[in-house]
């Protein structure tokens, strides 16, 4: 599997909570993290159906358009009573003409869990996909995911997204309610990043 040896990486997104606990997983090895918008990278169209399509169409037009190594992942709640709803539509379920409110996402799934009657608890799953990518083409994926339930109503003012309303099983409190670093302890992003370090950063 091929080593990520170069000392820079673009992280592929502009959300700053993202950006944050990449910073973070990252800072141990040396590497110059660089946000994508320090480029002015548009972000590309999500058109694939999963979660790894997406990530690695960020990944790789990152890598392209930048000429340095890019990594991007795609997250989302998959909650079980919705079929997986929102999953892969989790952050096109947020947007409002002026920018992504997260407060209507979490709020329009509450809704459909009452409109379908669905009892507690609602058994859900947050899943991140991670893709490294590199200006030719090569590109590696990674997964992990966590399962908890959708609790309503939210709760706690820590994180961003929709950590208000994921309880991780296991735990009483919410990844909003968490301190950033025992979310990070357990979020399916530091999985994901873990079996990237394994396999890329082997000798960093
Ligand atoms: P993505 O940016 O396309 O991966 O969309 C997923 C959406 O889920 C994002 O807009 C996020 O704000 C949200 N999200 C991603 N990671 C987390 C997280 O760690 N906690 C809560 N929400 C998240």
């Amino acid at each position: 599997m091929r080593q990520l040896t170069e000392k820079s990486v673009v992280l592929a997104t502009h959300n700053s909570g993202k950006l944050q606990e990449f910073r973070e997983l990252l800072a141990p090895f040396g590497r110059l993290v660089i946000p994508a918008r320090e480029f002015g990278l548009d972000e590309p169209a999500e058109t694939e159906a999963s979660f790894a399509g997406n990530a690695r169409i960020k990944a790789a037009h990152a890598a392209r358009s930048t000429g340095v190594p890019s990594l991007a992942d795609d997250s989302g709640i998959e909650v079980d009573a919705l079929a997986g709803q929102p999953g892969i539509h989790t952050a096109d379920w947020a947007e409002t003409p002026g920018g992504r409110d997260f407060r209507i996402m979490m709020d329009r799934t509450w809704r459909m869990l009452e409109d379908a009657g669905a009892p507690e608890p609602w058994s859900a799953r947050f899943r991140c996909s991670l893709c490294i990518a590199w200006p030719d083409g090569h590109d590696t994926s990674f997964e992990g995911s966590v399962a908890g339930r959708f609790v309503w109503p939210m709760r706690g003012g820590n994180g961003f997204g929709f950590d208000p309303i994921f309880q991780p099983d296991g735990h009483n409190l919410t990844f909003g309610e968490m301190d950033p670093g025992q979310k990070q302890g357990m979020s399916p992003r530091t999985a994901a990043f873990a079996k990237f370090v394994d396999t890329c950063l082997r000798d960093a």
